[in-house]
């Protein structure tokens, strides 16, 4: 018999679906049976990925969400319940970076990936789990175990890395803001796990590997080659699932052995 994971009746709220992994990711969840919110600013990107779901036999539900704007969150997440119902998963993928050096990083670059990376995905974080915790409130204690919180950090958190030293501050802070909520939600039901990627090819770094210092990074690479946002699959399905009932708080990268 194969293994499969089944998550039909949840609901998956995926931040910044739009394009790259987050447009991969909400995908996959929908290929796993969920109904997923899709959300971030670029609402014909959104309603495009709704029709590529629902062409497929999926449900999903467009919501217009700025996650460096409070009012926009806290919008986001109760029309998405309105429209879905409760939210079992939360991938906190929405996240900006600029490239320089940490001379030539201006503030205004430093407070837009910290406003975007770390307060926006923590303010998510809360206003979603706020909800997990009182359903958790609402029965027997300890029976509760649904909510997933998919943190999506990087490798960059880990390890710095060539020109991303702001960029690696705020997903080191990602990392460890994924921890802090492990601890303090575990006990409602809610498991909190990061995920690190390596180099994907994504829009945000598309143009990147296409130049002369993006194809020298690539050949340093272990295995000279970038990742998919496919490769990602497996790890987000098992994050979002019940299958992953005692993992709490972990750190996993994917990131092709780079941060080694
Ligand atoms: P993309 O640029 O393709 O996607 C970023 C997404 O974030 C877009 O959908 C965008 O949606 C959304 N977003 C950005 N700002 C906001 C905002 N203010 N409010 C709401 N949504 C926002 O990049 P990736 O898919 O590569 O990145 C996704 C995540 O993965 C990020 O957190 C990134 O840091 C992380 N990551 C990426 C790696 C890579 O190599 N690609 C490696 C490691 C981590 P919209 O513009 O419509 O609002």
């Amino acid at each position: 018999m194969a293994y499969t994971i089944d998550l039909s009746g949840r609901v998956a709220l995926v931040t910044g679906a739009s394009s790259g992994l987050g447009w991969r990711f909400a995908q996959v969840l929908a290929q796993a049976g969920a109904a997923v919110v899709l959300s971030g600013r670029r609402i014909e990107r959104l309603k495009e990925l709704r029709a590529r779901i629902e062409g497929q036999g999926g449900d999903a539900h467009v919501v217009e969400l700025d996650v460096t704007d409070t009012a926009s969150i806290k919008a986001a997440v109760a029309h998405a319940e309105t429209e879905m119902g409760p939210i079992d998963i939360l991938v906190n993928n929405a996240g900006i970076a600029v490239q320089r050096k940490l001379l030539d990083a201006t503030v205004d670059e430093f407070d837009d990936m910290f406003t975007t990376n770390v307060r926006g995905a923590f303010v998510v974080a809360q206003e979603v789990a706020r909800r997990m915790v009182a359903r958790s409130l609402g029965v027997t204690p300890g029976t509760w175990t649904g909510g997933r919180i998919i943190n999506i950090a990087s490798v960059a958190g880990l390890r710095v890395m060539p020109k991303l030293g702001v960029y690696a501050m705020s997903k080191a802070a990602v990392i460890h803001m994924t921890r802090a909520m492990a601890a303090e939600w575990g006990q409602y039901g809610i498991n909190v796990n990061a995920i690190c990627p390596g180099y994907i090819d994504t829009e945000m770094n598309h143009h990147y590997w296409q130049t002369e210092s993006g194809q020298r990074l690539l050949q340093m690479l272990p295995r000279k080659r970038l990742g998919r946002p496919e490769d990602l699959d497996a790890l987000l399905v098992l994050f979002a699932s019940d299958n992953s009932a005692l993992v709490n708080g972990a750190v996993l990268t994917a990131d092709d052995g780079f941060g080694l």
